[in-house]
């Protein structure tokens, strides 16, 4: 069978979509296009010089394990950077590389033919003489790339945000769009990028503002007959960062200028910035030809941290403030806060103000208390009430013989039952499981879970009771 470009990559493909997450494999794989074959080299073209960069240092590996199955031990694999010409030119600019070996390759620097039409503006957004009137950016300093903590779940939005605020409008990343959960740091990135840009090309027009302003904005301009103002005023940016685009949802007149606002500047060549909580696939009722420009660019996702990346964000924060916590106390939010990194900084800001207004020292239990206010939608812990309910109806008893003093056997087994239970399944300590099935003491409760530990290695019957009972509070 002839092997042709095309089909070599089909396979590589084929086998690297089976092995990455689908997220991923859109992002770095289907934008890429398979353009020649030598007998051992298959050069690929990437959309830009960043992409490369990711792919060889995150998918190396893959490739080479992919390509080696298709073309022998002698595979290689070039890359041919197509810069992406957002100027209305239609020639694409490439560079190749020699196919002998596969090293870094530098992307050239086009020049940007700037448009240089100076629009007419009549505009009451504007003072006239607009060239010398800063429009003033509403980025917040406070929001830069150095306090943004590069972990795993950001790394490619963080990349992606760097590479962008490098070379606004002048990467294939137009628009990027950020979409994740709740107080992941969208707004944080996207103010970062600004001020990025900002500090390094002064002289470009940056502007933050949130969707719903903008909306207000629109429908303001439309009441008092300007909608061209406006919409010329949004033009003349270099570098617009529109954040909480889900807010758009359902305004169609919102969404019709926006469409037409984005459509001018990403033809000359300026950058687009938006953030999201949903991916575009997910977005309702957003127009379509909306959703589709949004997918031009990257859409990079901020994911909820690993444990590793909350430790560092409360570190920093704490180090910026400087405030020293006990590392178990650090470790014991980290744990507990996992899916918003605003709560986390919350629960680190209450209990920094909590032991210093109160003069409180900050054990676990302060710390216990104050997670417990910031995280909402926890997973419904068992209760010591509800196991010993479920304990005393396995053993037809009602939970007042449970708890009382006799030491008749049956009765000791399913007490001691319900502290093991409560034990595992509760983050209750030993004495407030004693106090609260029969007013034992922690003593009792700890001799009670060696008890029936030991029993259920040894006792075939009890071990059910064990079974069925971890069966029963797990439902
Ligand atoms: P979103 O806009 O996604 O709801 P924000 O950008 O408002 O989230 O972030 C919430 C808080 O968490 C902010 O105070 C921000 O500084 C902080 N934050 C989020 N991600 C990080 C990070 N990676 N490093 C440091 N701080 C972060
Ligand atoms: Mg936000």
């Amino acid at each position: 069978m002839n092997k042709t470009a095309q089909s070599v990559w089909n396979n590589c493909l084929e086998f690297i979509k089976d092995n990455i997450q689908p997220q991923a494999y859109k992002t770095w794989f289907e934008p890429i296009v398979a353009v020649k074959l030598t007998e051992t080299a298959l050069s690929i073209q990437v959309p830009s010089k960043f992409f490369y960069e990711w792919l060889e240092e995150h998918y190396v590996k893959i490739l080479k394990v992919a390509l080696t199955k298709e073309l022998g031990e002698t595979a290689k694999l070039v890359y041919i950077i197509k810069m992406e010409n957002t100027y209305g030119n239609k020639q694409p600019f490439t560079e190749k590389i020699p196919s002998s070996n596969r090293t870094a390759v530098k992307a050239q620097d086009v020049d940007i033919p700037l448009n240089n039409k100076n629009p007419e503006l009549k505009n009451p957004f504007i003072i006239p003489g607009i060239r010398n009137v800063k429009i003033e950016s509403q980025l917040n300093p406070n929001y830069n790339f150095e306090n943004f903590l590069e972990g795993d779940s950001n790394r490619l939005a963080r990349n992606a945000g760097i590479a962008v605020a490098n070379k606004p409008g002048g990467t294939s990343f137009n628009p990027l769009l950020i979409f994740g959960g709740v107080g992941l740091g969208k707004t944080h990135l996207a103010h970062a990028i600004g001020v990025d840009i900002k500090d390094k090309y002064p002289e470009k027009t940056v502007l933050y503002i949130s969707a719903e302003k903008f909306t207000q904005q629109y429908i303001d301009s439309v009441k008092k007959n300007n909608r061209n103002d406006f919409i010329h005023f949004y033009q003349i940016i270099d570098v617009l960062i529109i954040d909480d685009v889900q807010f758009l949802s359902g305004k169609s007149g919102t969404q019709d200028v926006f469409f037409h606002i984005f459509n001018h500047l990403h033809q000359n060549g300026k950058q687009v910035i938006l953030t999201s909580d949903k991916a575009p696939v997910d977005m309702q009722d957003i127009e379509q030809r909306l959703l589709s420009r949004f997918k031009w660019g990257l859409s990079a996702e901020l994911q909820n941290p690993d444990f590793e990346t909350r430790v560092s964000i409360l570190k920093n924060k704490l180090y910026r403030d400087g405030v020293e916590m006990p590392e178990d106390i650090i470790d014991y939010v980290a744990k507990n806060i996992k899916t918003n990194v605003r709560e986390l900084e919350g629960a680190i800001i209450s209990l920094i103000a909590q032991s210093s207004f109160n003069k409180k020292e900050i054990t676990i239990n302060l710390a216990k208390d104050i997670v417990e206010k910031f995280v909402k939608n926890t997973k419904r812990e068992v209760s010591i009430d509800y196991i010993q309910k479920v304990v005393s109806d396995y053993f037809q008893m009602d939970v007042d013989t449970l708890q009382s003093k006799t030491r008749k056997r049956h009765i000791v087994q399913a007490r001691q039952l319900a502290m093991f239970f409560a034990k595992k399944f509760t983050k209750a300590s030993l004495a407030s499981i004693g106090s609260q099935i029969g007013k034992r003491d922690h003593a009792t409760v700890l001799h009670a879970c060696k008890t029936v530990d030991n029993l259920s290695s040894t006792d075939k019957q009890f071990r059910k009771y064990v079974e069925d009972l971890t069966k029963k509070l797990s439902l």
